[in-house]
């Protein structure tokens, strides 16, 4: 049978986008261990989440059953203006390299966002929107979460406040005024409008801040107003059933085209594009019908899959956020600058978590140096300027496609190109001037970090 010619890009028809997000802990036998209450230790109820989640985001959070959960209209609606994203058959990059390997990426840097993350984020608006709030409270470090969710409360006329990374606050001005250009008021954190800023500002004088502090503001502040909730852009289990759009919109346009891919690559920072990708391939997988090779991508100076303890730690730099049990370097782990933003947080999502110590999941870290390296072959030849996070899934997808060339087999490989770089030139900079190095955390950094750990 002749093979069917595939187009440069696949798209989906409006009537093929997926109605429903796939709930892949339906699926698992072995399911994710649930959030601890910090001061009990006992498993969080919904009672316990509702003053900091708005209360159906805390039944998705909580909801391990449910295969299948229907995309309100509303959210399709919104999904419909830049959704479908393209998956993009990367000929000319697999003509570059030389290899038979068969690559695909799915973009999802088509929005003004830049990446992934609106996703979620209009859908957490949309919930907080039904339930009457008047708006959500979130952090964000490179400020892509920062970005998407402004736009989706704008959309749905909610107050947005973002308390954002002092350095990136800093080195990152045109993303906070992208933010604030939407409505959203952007607080550099830490602050000294919070208690727990305050208390970070004393300990650690001229801080420049972390995701964890600026979570523990962002928590603070939902709990201390009412009629506010606090939102977040990954780890948590309902950030990874409404990414799960991005899985299957993928599968859907490779079923149109009779493709089977060998390997799934994403870049992982709390896990919810890798896991939104691969869910409904590794939902197969658990239930026999297939079997795929899928990798995560992480930065060698946050490398919490590949060198992080399985564990319950803090979400957070204040310890007030339920405890998770996932792969972590440690709450009070504080990577080194590097320059994939995104992917500096220090623990990873529980069910990725939960994959990965199954067996079902592989996990590398790849250097900065090595990472822009692949993004700048990428940007050459496929036009698009992807962001530092998305480039660790082009540098192991680029690698994964280099070891075909050298055993000849014709892999068909699929990655997530998460966003785009526009606010990275800085980092590009430092690339392109031969600046840039690889910092990588020693046995002993992490191992002063892991025994900090809560005692569970
Ligand atoms: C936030 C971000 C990531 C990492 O977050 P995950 O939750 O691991 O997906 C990756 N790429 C981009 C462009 C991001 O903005």
């Amino acid at each position: 049978m002749a093979e069917k010619k595939i187009p440069y890009k696949i798209y989906l028809e409006e009537n093929e986008m997926p109605k429903d997000w796939y709930n892949l802990r339906a699926d698992m036998k072995n399911k994710p261990a649930p959030l601890l209450n910090p001061e009990t230790k006992k498993p969080m109820t919904a009672e316990d989440l509702a003053p900091v989640f708005c209360d159906e985001l805390i039944q998705q959070e909580l909801d391990e059953t449910t295969a299948y959960i229907p995309i309100p209209e509303e959210i399709r609606d919104f999904y419909k203006m830049y959704r479908p994203s393209p998956l993009v058959r990367a000929y000319c990059l697999e003509k570059k390299l030389q290899t038979p390997a068969k690559i695909y990426y799915k973009f999802e840097g088509n929005n003004t966002s830049g990446s992934h993350k609106l996703n979620s984020a209009i859908a957490q608006a949309y919930y907080a929107k039904k339930q009457g709030l008047k708006g959500v409270t979130t952090e964000t470090g490179a400020g892509q979460w920062g970005t998407a969710l402004s736009m989706a409360c704008s959309y749905f006329d909610l107050d947005c406040k973002v308390y954002m990374v002092k350095c990136s606050y800093e080195q990152k001005p045109f993303r906070r005024e992208v933010m604030r250009t939407y409505g959203a008021s952007v607080v550099p954190s830490p602050s000294e409008t919070t208690e727990v800023g305050k208390k970070i500002l004393a300990a650690h004088p001229g801080t420049t801040g972390s995701l964890g502090c600026a979570i523990s503001e962002a928590v603070e502040v939902a709990t201390k107003n009412p009629g506010y909730r606090y939102v977040l852009g990954s780890v948590l289990n309902q950030v990874m059933l409404h990414q799960s759009v991005i899985g299957l919109e993928t599968k859907a346009a490779l079923d149109k085209y009779d493709v089977k891919p060998d390997i799934i690559i994403g870049c992982a920072g709390g896990g919810s594009n890798l896991g939104g990708l691969i869910a409904p391939f590794m939902g197969e997988k658990l239930r026999g019908e297939a079997d795929y090779r899928f990798i995560a991508v992480e930065p060698a100076s946050c490398p919490s899959l590949t060198r992080g303890t399985y564990a319950y730690d803090f979400c957070d730099t204040g310890m007030i956020c339920p405890l998770a049990k996932m792969y972590t370097l440690g709450s009070g782990f504080i990577p080194s600058a590097n320059h994939a933003g995104g992917l500096r947080f220090h623990g990873m999502s529980p069910i990725l978590s939960k994959l990965y110590d199954d067996g079902l999941m592989e996990a590398v870290s790849v250097e900065q140096t090595s990472v822009f390296d692949a993004a700048e072959t990428f940007a050459r030849i496929e036009g698009i300027l992807p962001a530092p996070e998305s480039s660790h899934a082009i540098r192991v997808a680029i690698d994964e496609a280099l070891k075909c060339k050298e055993t000849g087999e014709e892999k068909t490989i699929v990655f997530g190109l998460t966003g785009t770089g526009y606010f990275d030139l800085f980092a590009y900079e430092k690339f392109n001037n031969g600046e840039m190095s690889d910092y990588i955390p020693t046995d002993e950094e992490i191992a002063a970090s892991i025994a900090q750990l809560p005692q569970v």
